[in-house]
């Protein structure tokens, strides 16, 4: 008990003190030398065997008690709930790892890739092929989670757009090779795009409430942004033009038409017709607007009233296609009608008559 009571550095000459100090150094150096041996380090093959046992044996306990991960899960999203920050720190941090350790991401890559190629299905089957209604409605319900997760946490939302943005322009080539594989990969399975255009007409369907949601908001951006719809079109013109937008000078009308294509050429074609739509019968009272003049042999430089027909914007955009079929369709009924003669190439037969040239 009395020796209790005399203070720590009582009775210490000068030279142990010196010792004091040196030994607190050497345990100092000890700790940093621990500090930096890697956790994997120093493992023998025996402790080695433990761990993978001891997590085998949690893997098999999660197995048999799913309970567990669904009320760790029900944890995490209650306090990423509360915490927002801390899953961007997550985030931040998982990156910064990837960052520093490349080969875990290359490890990562490679196990995804083996698995791909063994399960080659998952790979050419798409997302949504093969997909019973169950699991579809299961895809579904995931995706409306997911939607409803962010909408909840716009800051995570903003701060991925944020980095993606960051990466893309640090990166431009990262967004052509996506391209042009997106490209190569839907070339060479046309029947995803086909079900994607189908499914999207579905969604349109099923919630048209969505629809004009999104289409008020590319107007909304557009109108912010008026370079966005312009710069769109000023591609699309070059694209015609079939130049680069580099060269691109002026918008140029696809195909020009002739001097006869006046609105006074094109009232007459409609009062010839009767004002109603020459494939479907329609009258133009009942439209909200004026028939279409249609060129009957596509030549927009033939205007001449053998060569146009009055339709209705329905009918003529279904000319678009089978031009043929459409050509002989116009001609027959023309020549059956107003006298009109065309010869079996689909062209007109100009029948002067001589009063006409006299007068
Ligand atoms: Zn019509």
């Amino acid at each position: 008990m009395k020796n209790k009571r005399i203070p720590w550095n009582k009775g210490l000459t000068k030279e142990t003190d010196e010792r004091v100090r040196k030994s607190s150094i050497n345990a100092n150096k000890t700790k940093k030398k621990k500090k930096q041996i890697p956790w994997n380090k120093g493992l023998t093959k025996k402790t080695n065997i433990r761990l993978r046992k001891a997590s085998e044996k949690i893997k098999q306990t999660l197995k048999d008690n799913p309970e567990i991960i669904r009320q760790v899960q029900i944890k995490r999203k209650q306090t990423y709930k509360d915490n927002p920050k801390i899953q961007i720190m997550q985030i931040k941090k998982l990156k910064q790892t990837l960052k520093n350790h490349p080969e875990i991401k290359i490890k990562q890559t490679k196990k995804m890739m083996q698995t791909l190629k063994n399960n080659s299905y998952i790979r050419i089957n798409a997302w949504n092929k093969g997909l019973t209604k169950e699991n579809d409605e299961r895809v579904r319900k995931r995706a409306r989670k997911l939607k409803q997760f962010y909408k909840d946490r716009p800051e995570i939302l903003r701060q991925q757009a944020k980095l993606r943005k960051q990466t893309l322009k640090n990166n431009p080539k990262i967004m052509i090779n996506t391209m042009k594989k997106r490209k190569q990969f839907y070339k060479e399975h046309p029947e995803i795009l086909k079900q994607q255009a189908i499914r999207r007409k579905q969604t349109i369907k099923d919630y048209p409430e969505i629809m004009k949601d999104s289409a008020k908001k590319r107007l909304q951006t557009y109108k912010n942004n008026p370079n966005i719809q312009i710069n769109r079109n000023k591609k699309h013109s070059a694209t015609i033009q079939r130049i680069e937008l580099k060269d691109w000078k002026k918008f140029v009308s696809k195909e020009p038409y002739d001097q006869n294509w006046t609105l006074a050429f094109k009232r007459a074609i409609r009062k010839r017709d009767n004002q109603v739509c020459m494939a479907c019968g329609v009258h133009r009272e009942k439209l909200n607007r004026a028939l279409d003049v249609h060129h009957i042999n596509y030549d927009k430089k033939l205007t001449i009233p053998q060569n146009c027909i009055s339709l209705c914007r329905n009918c003529h955009a279904k000319t678009n296609t089978n031009r043929k079929y459409w050509t002989i369709f116009f001609q027959s009924l023309l020549s059956e009608k107003y006298d009109y003669q065309y010869n079996e190439n689909q062209e007109v037969i100009l029948n002067f008559k001589i009063e006409d040239v006299k007068h």
